[in-house]
């Protein structure tokens, strides 16, 4: 069993406790407007084109994007920066893309990770079935999972899917007493406005009182060029980045109803 990885960032910092491995899996359901890594969302291998200048003259490299691995490959690269995880407190994070896009081999390198005492956390969009969520959530340490919409509506819009299904993942590892950081990404004019931060706060504290921890992710356009290369469409565009003081009073709201909160990433 090989999975299609597109990266593996170590000393990453924002994706769960300590410093972490990072492994980048290629393939996801949904096509959110402001995705920043659209090379993920392909379940295939594709190429994207790079300019480099030298000595003033610009050259167009092509890069492949996405590798076939064993799990046993990819544990060798984390097995590499062990010391750092464990001096830290640190782990590995699987991230996309949609990780559980590849459920077998995510099975298989969980296990892998659970036998050599890796902290493994799972960053995850929640689409996915029943069946495949049960075969790993006893296999991961903490998942970061993502709230990207309250109305049904408007996620479909924004990420091409419902939210109905994420929504009732979500509640059955909370129920099932997963441990779960929900992660919030501010898009400005699409999820930030006061009514829909009501909301969200109102739901985590009501429906999962078992969460007490909540990741706030602003919007960046750093991926833009990323589209181009793709010769994919960006909808972002002239979309402004979050407001400064927009993005503390979200955080305290969350902070005065108890949460543990971190921003950025
Ligand atoms: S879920 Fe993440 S990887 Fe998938 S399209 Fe949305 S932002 Fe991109």
């Amino acid at each position: 069993m090989k999975g299609l990885v597109f990266d593996i960032k170590r000393f990453a910092i924002h994706d769960g406790s300590g410093i972490r491995v990072t492994v980048f899996l290629k393939g996801c359901p949904l096509s959110c407007w402001w995705c920043h890594n659209p090379e993920s969302r392909s379940p295939e291998i594709e190429t994207m084109v790079r300019d480099q200048k030298v000595n003033g003259k610009v050259f167009h490299t092509r890069e492949q994007i996405g590798k076939w691995m064993t799990p046993a490959e990819v544990m060798d690269e984390i097995e590499r920066e062990r010391v750092f995880m464990e001096e830290s407190g640190g782990g590995v994070t699987f991230s996309g893309g949609e990780p559980l896009m590849q459920h077998k081999f995510m099975e298989e390198i969980l296990e892998m990770c659970k036998v050599n005492f890796f902290h493994t956390a799972l960053d995850t969009t929640g689409f996915t079935s029943r069946e495949v969520l049960k075969s790993i959530m006893d296999k991961v340490d903490v998942f970061l999972y993502d709230i990207k919409h309250l109305d049904d509506k408007e996620h479909k819009n924004y990420t091409g899917v419902s939210n109905k299904k994420i929504l009732d993942n979500l509640k059955f590892l909370h129920d099932n007493n997963k441990h779960i950081i929900v992660r919030f990404p501010i898009i400005p004019g699409i999820n930030d406005d006061e009514e829909h931060i009501e909301r969200l706060n109102d739901y985590i504290k009501k429906e999962l009182p078992g969460i007490k921890e909540v990741d706030i992710l602003p919007y960046h356009n750093i991926a833009e060029h990323k589209y181009e290369k793709l010769k994919m469409p960006y909808l972002m565009s002239g979309n402004r980045k979050p407001d400064a003081l927009n993005i503390k009073s979200i955080q305290q709201k969350f902070e005065n109803s108890g949460f543990l909160v971190k921003t950025g990433g």
